[in-house]
């Protein structure tokens, strides 16, 4: 597929044919009129809908009165969202950055650089588990483990190991002395798995016994995305260093290391910085953001999420389209039936066709992330639009 509007870019990307211009809710438009909707969210990042008004005021406001200061000048917002992030976590202290790789990238400096400041500096080992997703920085895309051909060398001391499997994240802590663990509570772009409550509870634990730090990377399934604003407060296990993104700026660019004060204080002045991270702009709307998702926004993703995935399992057994349906909260994955293995992208092309837009996660899941917020009228429509996609896609062979 090429590129439609400009030829120019880096080929990273196999974009759709069509421009998308406008949006509202979870409905965009196309340069030609033509409406689609929004089963993606972006990837899990618009979660209030697209162009919300209150966002759009704040955007407005601010811009204003102020787009950017230099990080030796304090700002109003960057200090109210830390403070409002720490009151419904169990956080003491942020960094914001400007997305989910900066964020993941902190949280695993920060975590090697307090054991060093303990004199601890030769617990340096990271440990990621396999199938995770972190990011495309040097660091976080060498613990997320794929897409790493031909960019080494890469950087040292990380180590994989399988997820859910509690013996060999304990044989991994073992071999060396370990900085952190790193976890996706549900592997996102590796296929929407959840973790198992008694594995997590089990990786809290481990870490524990080792003295290793435990980081979730909450870039995807964070902000209500799971019906909990932040999913360790469903699994009743707390991490020492959460990351976030994707949703925190409802689309507007900003990420966030989260953690106690017993770790964040070994970042002094000096240690890290970040020239955009923290801007006034990105934190106002990050700030309204997490005002917005309230306990009824939180309260609105299980029933939306149950009709999503009764619809999917019923939808799934034409043709044995489906194998399974997994879920945590609005992030919802169709694995693909043996019969149609690897297709994913496929049906999510198709989808483009019929005015729908879904997402895939790896070859063989179709993800669903839509706005915590959609509505009943939008959802039907967009299961109507895939069942004819559906239709046409199991007809087709
Ligand atoms: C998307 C994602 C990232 C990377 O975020 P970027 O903003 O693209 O850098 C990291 N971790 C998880 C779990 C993600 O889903």
């Amino acid at each position: 597929m090429t590129q439609p509007a400009d030829t120019h870019l880096l080929p990273t990307y196999t974009p759709a044919d069509f421009v998308a211009v406008r949006g509202a809710g979870s409905t965009l438009w196309d340069q030609d009129g033509r409406d689609y909707i929004d089963l993606g969210g972006g990837i899990a990042v618009t979660a209030l809908g697209h162009s919300h008004p209150e966002l759009v005021e704040v955007v407005r406001r601010q811009s204003d009165r102020l787009w950017h200061l230099s990080n030796w000048l304090p700002n109003e917002f960057a200090p109210r969202l830390a403070g409002l992030l720490c009151a419904r976590t169990f956080a003491e202290q942020v960094f914001f950055s400007n997305s989910g790789a900066e964020a993941n990238e902190a949280a695993l400096k920060m975590a090697r650089r307090h054991h060093h400041d303990r004199g601890d500096a030769e617990r340096v080992q990271i440990i990621a588990f396999e199938g995770a997703f972190h990011g495309r920085t040097l660091l976080t895309v060498t613990a997320g483990g794929k897409y790493t051909e031909g960019f080494g060398p890469l950087p040292g001391g990380i180590a994989h190991v399988p997820f859910n499997d509690a013996p060999a994240l304990e044989r991994q802590l073992r071999a060396a002395p370990t900085a952190a663990v790193i976890i996706e509570p549900v592997l996102g772009e590796g296929g929407v798995v959840p973790v198992d409550p008694g594995f997590i509870a089990e990786v809290r634990r481990l870490c524990d016994a080792h003295g290793a730090l435990l980081i979730f990377d909450e870039v995807q399934s964070g902000m209500g995305r799971s019906g909990a604003l932040f999913m360790y407060q469903q699994l009743g296990v707390e991490p020492d260093i959460l990351t976030s993104a994707k949703a925190l700026g409802s689309g507007f660019p900003i990420g966030a290391t989260l953690t106690r004060a017993a770790i964040g204080d070994c970042m002094q002045p000096g240690t890290h910085g970040s020239t955009f991270g923290g801007n006034p702009l990105a934190c106002a709307v990050a700030l309204r953001t997490l005002e917005l998702l309230d306990d009824e926004v939180l309260a609105g993703v299980e029933p939306r999420a149950q009709r999503i995935t009764e619809f999917l399992t019923e939808l799934g057994g034409n043709r044995r389209l489906f194998s399974q349906v997994r879920r945590t909260g609005l992030l919802i994955g169709a694995e693909l039936g043996p019969d149609w293995a690897g297709r994913a992208m496929d049906l999510v092309r198709l989808g483009w066709r019929h005015g729908l837009l879904t997402l895939p996660a790896g070859a063989d899941v179709l993800r669903f992330a839509p706005a915590l917020n959609i509505s009943d009228d939008e959802l039907g429509q967009g299961l109507d639009r895939l069942s004819q996609v559906v239709g046409e896609f199991v007809q087709g062979g």
